[in-house]
């Protein structure tokens, strides 16, 4: 399950960013290719917090599209895994342009 290494990499920079102040919620940006599965996140996130500021604090999975650009006819393509052709015009040459991604968008912290 790659999802409680995600997991760690998030809760660290979690730490990082909260110091000592005791975390609510984070809200965590996730490219699709990442293939990650919401519930397995949010299980994985409950483990990889333990002990932490974090613990006992929600998780919130916002899961980005995989987005291209064709570098033939520039067309934007909006996908769930690679594209492996432009469906525009048909053109090979695909740019990956985002889907990729791993954020810590944002951190509530308890009042
Ligand atoms: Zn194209």
């Amino acid at each position: 399950m790659h999802e409680l290494g995600l997991c760690t990499s998030i809760v660290e920079a979690v730490e990082q960013r909260a110091g000592e102040r005791p975390v609510a919620r984070v809200t965590v940006r996730v490219g699709w290719l990442h293939h990650v599965h919401p519930e397995d996140f949010e299980q994985s996130f409950q483990v990889a917090a333990l002990g932490t500021v974090a613990e006992d604090a929600g998780a919130e999975l916002v899961l980005l599209p995989v987005l291209a650009r064709c570098r033939a006819c520039g067309a934007s393509i909006e996908s769930d895994d690679v594209p492996m052709a432009c469906p525009t015009c048909g053109a090979v040459d695909v740019a990956l342009v985002g889907g990729d991604e791993l954020v810590l968008e944002s951190i509530e912290y308890r009042a």
